[in-house]
This record gives structure tokens, C-alpha cells and sequence, in this order.
């Protein structure tokens, strides 16, 4: 058999044998897979990323395959288009295996919220793999696939690759075209990737970054070559350190692995600064104002008439509409709807949502006036490593709380990456955050190389399943 070809089988055999444990992949595409191996091996372009296997989240349009957004809503649907990222990554010679599990909506920081299960953890299988792209991590993280495409709202690739033990990217808004992606929170909403090295995701960048007629808030910006940052030395860059976030609720473990990580990058040369990012306490707050008044907002468009599913037995289109989004959302996206409404109906408009808005300023402010002194800032990615399977899902508030470091990089529009940076005493992964300035992904990338190529996490690691 073509090299090609018995890879990509070699990633479908994978998928499916871990799929009985790990739950990762809402649907495998085998067929469509192997068949376009196939004419990949007869064709001799020689494009970037050739025979590549990738997964793709469930909620990134693919006329091939469905796009659930792990809802019972969209349970049957098939979207008549791909995604810009998609084509993209098709023109790029990648080979789509599947698509992967999710929090219905992408709401949710541990996939526990997906109509259709939750993914495991490949490091300890009672864990949750963080969310809300979990499926696409654990895909990566169980080596089915080199590269994954996830969606960051505020925070669904970077803690999913902490919790996994793999590197995780969102890029600034506005850098990977939104087209086709199911839309959660459109001023938050960004294309995020998953690879089991800076490297893959440097590479994926390359290929679905830049303008895109088709959504308007990409910017003209010029794509640069990533790889040619990756690997400069980094000695001279500068790290600013903001310790106030710290403190309080950040697990033991967590610190000294991120403290050890900030003096392993003094020791590749990097410079650290103390900074301050002093609106920041304010971010889970903000976020779940603007991100609901969005989601209610956007989510309206399912209604039982132009997509996917339809309750029965109705027999006024009120009572068509009500039955279809009662019987087709799951509990947390209606709690965000409800919130959402309510933080933009007249006479809490202003003191809710105009407020968060004004808050979000002075938060994207923060950023701007550390990266006059600095190149990136190192923080924590999540507060802890994966937590068991069923340890929140009673306190959204705590569920919320995972994503205290990660929701400002999406409120200010800026990117941000995970790194993983060490192990817990259960032998459990630990990430790192790096955030620099808008459309500064090659030093985040470089910063990140530097990191893993120098201290990898080593022989300690372990998954309990093995891919
Ligand atoms: N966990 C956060 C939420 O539940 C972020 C989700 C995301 O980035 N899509 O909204």
C-alpha cells in the first residue's frame, strides 16, 4: 500500500479502536478518508501539508461530513459548504479523518456538555480533557492525528491543551477567516489549532491564516513565515510576569511547575519583567456578559425551520419553535440564553452589558501598555490539571473559573498559546500561557519552540491509553 494511504489508515484504525474509550470522534470518516488518499497519492503536486491527518471540531463546516456542534439540534445536519479553513487546509493536501467531540456549542470547559457523551482524557480516563474543543485534543494528545483544528470563544483550545499535554493556539482575531464556523460569540469567536509540537501548529497556521472576502473581520494583514521564527534564538526576549494573578484558587502544583517554567526561559536567555494587568480580576465577568448577550443572539437562528432538527407533534409554529429549542438544547446553552437575554433587556442593558463593554476596553488597555515593555506575557493556562469526570458539572460557576486565565486573551483580541510545561505528582500534564500582541503568533510560536525543544516533558509521560 502507498505511504500515504497506510497512514492515513494507520489513523483511521487508531481513531476508531480509541474512539470505544475516548470518545473523541463524533463521526470517522473513513471512507471519504481513504478514498481521498487515494488521489492524493496519484497526483503530483507536492502541496504543504500532503497526506497530513487532522481533525476538525464538530462545530467547523464540512460539506463531507456532518456539523453537529455536539447539539442534538444540529444532530442530523450537513452543511452545504465548507469552512474557509477547511478548504484551506484541503487545497494544502490534508486529509480529514474526522470530526471530533465538543460542548454543545462550544459552551463549556470540559466536554461534558456534548448531547452525544464526553470525550476522556488519554492520560487518565476518569478526567474530563478540558473543553470545549476536548475531542479535538484527545485526538491529538492520543497521536490518532498530528494537528487538530479547534474554536476559542475564551479559552477552548489553550486549556483542553493544558489539560492534554499538547500545544494549543488561538490566533489574534481576525488572522483565520470565521467563515463556517458555527458562530458561539462573534467578537470572541477565533479558529484555534491543536498540534502535538509547535511546529504542526506553525505549520497549520501557515496554511488557513489571512484574508478571507468571505468574512469580514479578517484583516489584510500579511501572513509571515512561521518557520522561518521558529528556532531563532530568543535570548533578549522579554517575558512579563503579572504575579497578582498568582494567587488565589491556583493550584499548588500548578504555580511551582509555571514558577520553574519562568526560570527554565531566564535560563534560554529570556529576560522577565514584573507586570501588572490590574482589570484582569474582571475578565470571567465580562466574559459571561458579552459572551451570553452573543450566544442569544446568534443561537436564535435555530429554530426548527432551516436547520437540522424539528420537534413533533406541534401544530402552531410558536409551539413548533418552542418544543424544537426546548427538546433540542441542552441545559447549558439554555442558561446561557437566558443570561444572555437578560444582560441585554432594556433597563439592564446599561448596567450589565454597556458596563462590560467599557470594562473590556480598559482589559485590552492592560495588554497594550505591558506589550510596550515587554514581548509576551507568561501566566498559568488553567488554574488546574484535568479535573475528574463529573467534579463541576454541579457549580458553573467553578466550571466557569477554568478559564480565568485564558477569556482576557479573547476579550482583547490578542493570541495566546499553551505550552505543556510539566507534570503533576499523579503524572497528570501541566500548560503553560503565553499572550503577545495582535498578529504576533511567530514570537508566541518561537517562545513556545524554544520551550519544548529544551524541556520536553520526558520520560515521565505516560498516557494510561496508548495510541
Ligand atoms: N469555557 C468557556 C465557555 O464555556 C470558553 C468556551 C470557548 O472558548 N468556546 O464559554
Amino acid at each position: 500500500m502507498s505511504e500515504i494511504k497506510s497512514n492515513i489508515k494507520k489513523s483511521l484504525d487508531n481513531a476508531e479502536k480509541l474512539n470505544e474509550t475516548l470518545n473523541s470522534f463524533l463521526k470517522i470518516e473513513r471512507e471519504y478518508a481513504l478514498n481521498r488518499a487515494e488521489e492524493l497519492e496519484k497526483s503530483s503536486d507536492e502541496s504543504p501539508l500532503k497526506g497530513f491527518a487532522i481533525a476538525v471540531k464538530d462545530n467547523i463546516c464540512t460539506k463531507f461530513s456532518q456539523t453537529s456542534c455536539g447539539s442534538r439540534i444540529l444532530g442530523n445536519y450537513r452543511p452545504q459548504y465548507n469552512a474557509t479553513a477547511v478548504d484551506k487546509l484541503l487545497k494544502a493536501g490534508a486529509v480529514i479523518v474526522g470530526k471530533t467531540n465538543m460542548d454543545e456549542f462550544a459552551m463549556g470547559s470540559s466536554n461534558e456538555n456534548s448531547a452525544f457523551g464526553t470525550a476522556k482524557n488519554p492520560w487518565d480516563t476518569t478526567r474530563v480533557p478540558g473543553g470545549s474543543s476536548g475531542g479535538s485534543a484527545v485526538a491529538v494528545a492520543s497521536g490518532v492525528v498530528r494537528a487538530a483544528l479547534g474554536s476559542e470563544t475564551g479559552g477552548s483550545v489553550r486549556q483542553p491543551a493544558s489539560f492534554c499535554g499538547i500545544v494549543g493556539l488561538k490566533p489574534t482575531y481576525g488572522r483565520i477567516s470565521r467563515f463556517g464556523l458555527v458562530a458561539f460569540a462573534s467578537s470572541l469567536d477565533q479558529i484555534g489549532i491543536f498540534g502535538q509540537t509547535s511546529k504542526d501548529a506553525a505549520e497549520v497556521l501557515q496554511t488557513v491564516a489571512g484574508r478571507d472576502a468571505n468574512d469580514s473581520t479578517t484583516a489584510a494583514v500579511e501572513v509571515p513565515n512561521y518557520a522561518d521564527e521558529i528556532g531563532k534564538d530568543i535570548k533578549g526576549k522579554r517575558i512579563g510576569v503579572p504575579r497578582a494573578l498568582f494567587g488565589e484558587g491556583l493550584d499548588n502544583e500548578v504555580r511551582n511547575a509555571v514558577e520553574q517554567s519562568i526560570e527554565n526561559y531566564r535560563s534560554l536567555g529570556a529576560e522577565i519583567i514584573d507586570i501588572d494587568l490590574p482589570n484582569s480580576k474582571y475578565s470571567i465577568a465580562v466574559y459571561y456578559i458579552i459572551a451570553t448577550a452573543e450566544a442569544s443572539s446568534n443561537l436564535a437562528r435555530f429554530d426548527g425551520v432551516r436547520y437540522g432538527f424539528r420537534a413533533e407533534n406541534a401544530h402552531r409554529l410558536r409551539e413548533m419553535y418552542m418544543k424544537t429549542r426546548e427538546e433540542g438544547f441542552g441545559a447549558e446553552v439554555k442558561r446561557r440564553i437566558m443570561l444572555g437575554t437578560y444582560v441585554l433587556s432594556s433597563g439592564y442593558y446599561d448596567a450589565y452589558y454597556a458596563k462590560a463593554q467599557k470594562v473590556r476596553t480598559l482589559l485590552k488597555q492592560d495588554f497594550l501598555n505591558a506589550f510596550d515593555r515587554c514581548d509576551a506575557v507568561l501566566t498559568p493556562t488553567a488554574p488546574s490539571v484535568a479535573f475528574k469526570i463529573g467534579e463541576k458539572t454541579d457549580d458553573p460557576l467553578a466550571m466557569y473559573l477554568s478559564d480565568i486565565y485564558t477569556v482576557s486573551a479573547n476579550l482583547a483580541g490578542i493570541p495566546g498559546i499553551s505550552v505543556p510545561c510539566g507534570l503533576s505528582s499523579e503524572g497528570l500534564p501541566i500548560g503553560l500561557q503565553l499572550v503577545g500582541k495582535h498578529w504576533s503568533e511567530a514570537v508566541l510560536l518561537n517562545l513556545a519552540n524554544a520551550y519544548e525543544s529544551q524541556f520536553p516533558l520526558g520520560a515521565k509521560a505516560r498516557f494510561s491509553v496508548a495510541g
